[in-house]
C-alpha cells in the first residue's frame, strides 16, 4: 500500500514538473520570440494562407451567434439537414473547430480545449489559438463566416454603434441580395415543404430588414431565448388556468344538478295539482 502511494505521488510531482516546465515560463519565453520575430512569423503565415489575415475572428463569432440564436432552433424544429453547399454550414468556417475547444470555466477563466491551457480572458484564448494552433485552422473551403455579416445583421450581436448610423441604400440593396442568395442556396425551395418553410423563414428573419424603411427589425420571428421564454410562459399560463377550468366545469355540473332537482320538484308539484 505505501509503494503504491509513493509511487502515485512521485507520479504526481513528475506530471506536475512536465506541466510547470511545459507552461508558464517556457511559454513566456516563446511568446517573446514570437513577438520579436512576430512580423517575420506573421508573413510567413500570410504566405501560407491569405485567408485567414483577412477573415475577422470577431465577427465569424458574432456570425455564428446570430446563426445558432435565429436560425438553428428552427432549422433543429424542422430537422432539416443543412447541406455543405450553403455557406453557413460550419464546415465553411475557419475558426468552427477552434471555437469548439474553447472550455469557459468562469467568468475569469477560459481554457484551450486542445493543450488544456487557461487564460483569463477569452482574447487571450484567441491569442493563443492564433499562435499555438494556427494549424488547427478549418481551411479546406477557404470561406470566412464574417462575410456574411451584412446580411446576418451580425452588428445587432456585437452592440456597435455602426448599427445605429445612417443607412445607406446602396449598402441595403448588397446585403439583400447576398441575403437572398444564402436563403436560395441553404434552403432551395425545390427541396420540399420544410425547404421551403425554412426560405421564407430565413427572408423574414435576415432579408426583410435590408432596407432604409425601418419598417422591419431584423429576427422578427425570434430566436432560441426568445422561444423557450414562449415555452415557459405557455407552461405557466396552462398551469394557472387548468385549476380555474376544473373549478369552472364544477360550477356547472354543480348548477345542472340543482336545475334538474328543480325540475323534478316542479314536474312533481304538477302531478299533484293536476287530479284536481
Ligand atoms: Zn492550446
Amino acid at each position: 500500500m505505501k509503494k503504491v502511494s509513493i509511487f502515485v505521488i512521485s507520479m504526481l510531482y513528475f506530471h506536475l514538473l512536465v506541466h510547470v516546465s511545459s507552461s508558464p515560463f517556457l511559454y513566456a519565453t516563446q511568446v517573446y520570440e514570437e513577438s520579436s520575430g512576430g512580423r517575420n512569423l506573421k508573413q510567413k503565415h500570410e504566405q501560407e494562407n491569405a485567408q485567414e489575415v483577412h477573415c475577422s475572428r470577431e465577427r465569424s463569432r458574432a456570425a455564428r451567434k446570430v446563426i445558432e440564436e435565429y436560425l438553428t432552433p428552427f432549422v433543429e424544429r424542422e430537422n432539416y439537414q443543412l447541406s455543405s453547399k450553403c455557406r453557413l454550414h460550419p464546415d465553411n468556417d475557419i475558426f468552427w473547430d477552434q471555437e469548439e475547444h474553447k472550455i469557459y470555466i468562469d467568468r475569469n477563466e477560459w481554457r484551450c480545449g486542445y493543450c488544456k491551457k487557461s487564460f483569463r480572458e477569452e482574447k487571450f484564448l484567441d491569442q493563443h489559438f492564433d499562435n499555438r494552433h494556427y494549424n488547427l485552422l478549418n481551411l479546406s473551403h477557404g470561406r470566412c463566416l464574417a462575410d456574411f455579416c451584412g446580411a446576418l445583421h451580425c452588428d445587432a450581436v456585437m452592440n456597435s454603434k455602426s448599427s445605429r448610423s445612417k443607412c445607406n441604400p446602396e449598402a441595403a440593396a448588397r446585403n439583400l441580395h447576398l441575403c437572398e442568395s444564402l436563403a436560395d442556396e441553404c434552403f432551395p425551395i425545390s427541396e420540399g415543404p420544410s425547404a421551403g418553410r425554412l426560405h421564407e423563414l430565413f427572408l423574414h428573419q435576415f432579408c426583410d430588414a435590408h432596407t432604409c424603411s425601418g419598417k422591419h427589425k431584423p429576427f422578427s420571428r425570434g430566436g432560441k431565448d426568445q422561444s423557450s421564454f414562449l415555452r415557459l410562459a405557455a407552461g405557466a399560463l396552462i398551469l394557472v388556468l387548468l385549476p380555474v377550468f376544473y373549478l369552472f366545469l364544477y360550477l356547472i355540473q354543480s348548477d345542472v344538478k340543482g336545475r334538474t332537482q328543480e325540475l323534478r320538484r316542479i314536474s312533481k308539484d304538477a302531478w299533484k295539482t293536476k287530479p284536481s
